[in-house]
């Protein structure tokens, strides 16, 4: 071994130089005696390192710095000596008292005959730190029940680096199959789901960001993925890498779905409760008083349910319950809202209707009266065939600026008119409304009678050719009320039609027109007459039955009987309407299309029916002479109908003007005040027979 001392024998040249290195090497340096640790020297670094000069040291044991003690360090010494080690982990108290880690490396020497130890240390505590806390959070992220995934962000397409076994087991990849790859396999096929905007977003201005996301399994399941993404910077502040920490609150969704469920539906019946009503109900009428379109609250409650539930118990009254719910919910739109507030009351919300409001009343009693049809067909628990009614109550809006409180008040109120009026009625809390309901029930009622008493009379209206020759009539019908005044069938049809009494009375309505046609005939004077027909009358499945029992018990010619049925009625079932027209005209009667160019006005079908005539209707007439528009319009139908060999009747000729108009034109067959108003049957019969072309 070379020593100091030989150096320093060699040449105290050398000497210095050695001094000089040891005093400026920046690493700690210094010299003990092995036998009993005196500092026999330290360099500049050690000293500033230790925080002691050179002269204290000089008083110092290297046990009062290194905190392992004595004895061990007398064993290390010994341990250097017999050459079994000459590094050592050590850690030093400065002189302020912090303990610093430390590597030492002993390197014994002898110095002017003295053993000493030449140490070389080196500071690992920051080292040492840093290591311990890599370490550290690691083991962190190895134990951590989040699941935590690490993706290179300067490769293309961010492969992922790490993932950590919670991840593994959350989504059943192993780590060698998702590294290298880009992480959005977790997606499956959804790949546009609102959370991965966000996302994108984030990646590409590199922050943190939070999304639920619905990722799947390797098995396939989906889960609810809540992911956290944070970006991760080197020390230039650059973007390395992108630390996604994820958690399956798949539990989670599904607490909290059941407990918005709960929190805003009925148990029983599924429906929305009355807390959910109250959300769309506040919802629709600021939408309607910011749109001026009108809804409707209705509440119904079951009549005399408490009998059921009483005699029956609970659960058949559950059942009626659920069962009166279904029928309520197939009734409605899509976004109207049947809810349950309690018992048997049941409210619904139907939200805008239409911007005008008679339309909108018209419409709910339109619902009204299915609703009512609903509840009222038996409903079958068990054994047990159950009738059951409600009361309904009905509030429109918006009216004003009324809260939804306010309307809940309104319909409750008309809900309990109701009941007090009897079971199975409906009252409307606004009074036009109230009233109009009355006035149709009243209607209903005198029209029932008025069938029975036959209270109604056939009048005609002639029809006549180019040469005002009366070729035929129209049968009106007139009732003759209880006041003793005629009413216009625009005023009872279409309540009759609703009730069905069109029916009867449409039939009513054929025999007198078929005993017109008999005696006009029998006279000498046969004449074609009209019937309007329907469009539930024509649906019926008696009707040809019924004309051909009217047709042989009244003995008129059928070929004299023309049947007016409107465009609609063909139109709502095309084939149907066929069938059935070709099998009466089997029976010899012809048909007119009435109020022709006020429905569909495609012309096409004209030739699939076994038509005889169109009406053109009185609107287009009106202002034929004037309306280039309506003129056209008229052309075209007279073009057409000569093109599909129909006979043509003008409605509503009410002037010369008309008339010239239509004639210029080739119309062949009028009809209007002009040539006659709509007299009683036995008067027009005696007209024409009596008329200048009787004998014609
Ligand atoms: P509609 O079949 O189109 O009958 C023609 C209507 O026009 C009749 O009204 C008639 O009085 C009226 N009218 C005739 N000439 C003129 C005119 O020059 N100017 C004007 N402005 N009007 C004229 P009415 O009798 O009030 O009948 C109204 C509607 O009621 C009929 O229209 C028809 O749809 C229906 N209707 C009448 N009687 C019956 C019936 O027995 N059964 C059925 N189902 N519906 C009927
Ligand atoms: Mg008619
Ligand atoms: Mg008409």
């Amino acid at each position: 071994m070379r020593t100091i001392s030989d150096l320093q024998d060699q040449a105290a040249g050398e000497s210095d130089i050695f001094l000089q290195i040891f005093n400026q090497s920046p690493a700690i340096e210094y010299l003990l005696d092995s036998e009993n640790g005196q500092i026999v020297d330290a360099n500049n670094a050690a000293c500033d390192f230790w925080g002691w000069s050179r002269q204290q040291l000089s008083a110092m044991r290297i046990w009062d710095i290194n905190i392992a003690g004595q004895k061990i360090l007398e064993q290390q010494f010994a341990e250097t000596k017999a050459g079994v080690t000459n590094l050592f982990i050590a850690q030093h108290r400065t002189a302020s008292g912090e303990i610093r880690n430390v590597e030492v490396y002993v390197n014994p020497i002898v110095l002017k005959g003295r053993k000493l130890n030449l140490i070389i240390a080196h500071d690992v505590t920051d080292r040492r730190r840093a290591e311990d806390s890599l370490r550290l959070a690691h083991r962190a992220l190895e134990a951590a029940t989040i699941g935590i995934l690490i993706a290179d962000a300067q490769q293309p397409d961010m492969p992922i680096s790490y993932v950590n076994p919670a991840f593994e087991i959350q989504t059943g990849y192993s780590e060698a199959e998702v590294l290298g790859h880009n992480c959005r396999f977790l997606q499956g096929t959804q790949r546009d789901q609102p959370g991965l905007d966000e996302l994108r977003s984030a990646l590409k201005k590199g922050c943190s960001c939070e999304v639920i996301l619905q990722n799947f399994k390797k098995d396939g399941t989906m889960f609810w993925n809540q992911l956290h993404i944070a970006p991760l910077r080197n020390d230039a502040g650059i973007i390395t890498h992108f630390l996604g920490a994820q958690k399956d609150i798949s539990g989670q969704m599904a607490v909290s779905a059941r407990m918005d469920h709960m929190a805003y539906y009925d148990p029983l019946t599924e429906l929305p409760n009355r807390r959910l009503f109250l959300d769309r109900l506040t919802t629709a009428v600021a939408a309607a008083q910011r749109n001026s379109v009108f809804g409707a609250v209705v509440f119904i409650d079951l009549d005399n349910f408490k009998n059921l539930n009483d005699a029956e118990g609970h659960e058949v009254g559950d059942d009626l319950l659920r069962e009166i719910a279904k029928r309520l919910g197939h009734l409605l739109r899509q976004e109207d809202t049947v809810s349950r507030s309690g018992g048997d009351e049941f409210v619904l919300l139907l939200p805008a209707i239409s911007d005008n409001s008679e339309i909108s009343a018209n419409m709910v009693q339109v619902v009204i009266a299915r609703i009512q049809k609903a509840i009222c067909e038996p409903v079958v628990l068990g054994e047990l065939q159950h009738h059951i009614t409600a009361s309904i109550g009905v509030t429109l809006f918006p009216k004003g600026v009324e809260s939804t409180s306010d309307l809940l008040k309104q319909a409750d109120t008309a809900m309990y008119r109701a009941k007090a009026t009897g079971r199975n009625s409906v009252c409307y809390f606004e009074p036009a409304m109230q009233a109009a309901v009355s006035a149709r029930l009243t209607l209903e009622q005198d029209l029932r009678q008025a069938m029975e008493r036959e209270d109604f009379r056939m009048f005609l209206q002639g029809q006549v050719n180019a040469s005002g020759k009366i070729i035929g009539a129209e049968a009106l019908i007139r009732w003759h009320n209880k006041e003793g005044g005629l009413i216009s069938p625009m005023a009872f049809i279409p309540v009759a039609e609703e009730t069905g009494l069109i029916v009867p009375m449409g039939t009513w309505m054929l025999r007198q027109a078929c005993r017109a046609i008999k005696k006009l005939e029998q006279a000498g004077r046969p004449i074609r007459i009209s019937v309007n027909v329907s469009p539930r009358q024509f649906r019926g499945p008696d009707f040809r039955d019924c004309v051909a029992m009217v047709l042989q018990e009244t003995g008129a010619n059928a070929s004299l009987l023309m049947l007016e049925i409107t465009e609609a009625v063909v139109f709502d079932n095309l084939n149907e309407a066929i069938t059935k027209m070709q099998q009466l005209k089997a029976l010899g009667v012809h048909f007119s299309i009435d109020d022709f160019g006020t429905g569909y006005s495609s012309l096409a079908y004209l030739k699939k029916l076994p038509l005889t005539e169109l009406k053109i209707d009185k609107s287009f007439i009106q202002d034929a002479p004037t309306d280039m528009n309506d003129a056209s319009l008229v052309e075209a139908i007279l073009a057409v109908a000569t093109h599909h060999g129909l006979q043509v009747v003008a409605e509503g000729v009410e002037t010369l003007q008309h008339v010239d108009f239509l004639k210029e034109r080739g119309c062949p067959l009028f009809q209007g005040y002009y040539f006659g108003r709509p007299i009683p049957g036995e008067e027009f019969v005696q007209k024409v027979l009596s008329g200048p072309e009787a004998n014609n």
